[in-house]
């Protein structure tokens, strides 16, 4: 049984101050909820911060990206023992922004998160297509590639132990959500590759969660399909009222 999954990702947003205000508040809000595994990811420069606050609460705290060196010339970068260290348990690794204006590939995304697993890191992988490879009719194509190359040498063991969060690109900060039809049918065929290629106990414990313009009114009908366990969340999970509001209608739905 799968636990719904929320993760708040704030982006370049929130200051380290701004960040603890959130958390302290938020913390309390959700200070009975256990059936919901909840994760802010703030700038790395509010990441200790942050942890700090969240301390003893069902708030975990993620990275918004990691290097695959421990350490080294390496500019700007962030190892994942480094996360580790400032109190993040999570990581989010190839968000399309990432991709898209980073340089981000399958290939890196694979070795941040070896580099993660390797430094018990709960890596949370986004995968999705553009809108021109939806119109040509590539997404379960785009999706088996981003799955297959980024995925590539780990163990069922480890894939089991993952979040992968489908995030189809056209969908994420235009206020355009994928529809439950959508969404229901990318979540299954990820879920039927997880089974073919890692084995059914894979399958079953990876999250396979839901990004892309989700708010506090569509989440439910999001996460009411079997194969959505929960959502990655941008510019609604900004606001503690929105967040949390997320956080809360998501356990209406069992998965
Ligand atoms: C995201 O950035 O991962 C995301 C899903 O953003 P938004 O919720 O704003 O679409």
């Amino acid at each position: 049984m799968r636990v719904p999954f929320i993760a708040a990702n704030w982006k370049m947003f929130k200051t380290v101050h701004e960040g603890v205000v959130f958390v302290k508040e938020f913390r309390s809000m959700v200070k009975d909820i256990s059936d919901v595994e909840i994760v802010v990811a703030p700038p790395f420069t509010a990441v200790h911060a942050v942890a700090e606050a969240a301390r003893n609460s069902v708030v975990g705290v993620a990275g918004q990206d990691v290097h695959w060196e421990r350490e080294g010339a390496f500019t700007g970068a962030i190892s994942a023992g480094m996360l580790r260290e400032a109190g993040a348990e999570y990581v989010i690794i190839g968000h399309s922004e990432r991709r898209r204006l980073f340089g981000d590939t399958d290939e890196t995304v694979n070795r941040k998160l070896v580099a993660a697993l390797g430094s018990r890191l709960t890596p949370i992988v986004c995968i999705g297509e553009t809108l021109e490879e939806r119109e040509r009719g590539e997404t379960l194509a785009v999706l088996d590639r981003q799955i297959k190359a980024g995925l590539d040498s780990l163990t069922g063991e480890q894939v089991a132990s993952l979040v992968l969060a489908y995030e189809p690109v056209w969908a994420i900060g235009t206020g355009r959500n994928a529809t439950p039809l959508e969404a229901g049918e990318a979540h299954g065929h990820i879920r039927n590759r997880l089974r073919q290629w890692f084995g059914a106990p894979a399958a079953d414990h990876c999250h396979v969660i839901y990004g892309g313009s989700v708010k506090p009114d569509n989440i439910h009908e999001i996460v009411v399909h079997p194969d959505v366990d929960g959502a990655l969340v941008g510019g609604a999970s900004l606001e503690v009222r929105a967040f949390f509001d997320i956080v809360a209608r998501s356990r209406q739905s069992t998965v």
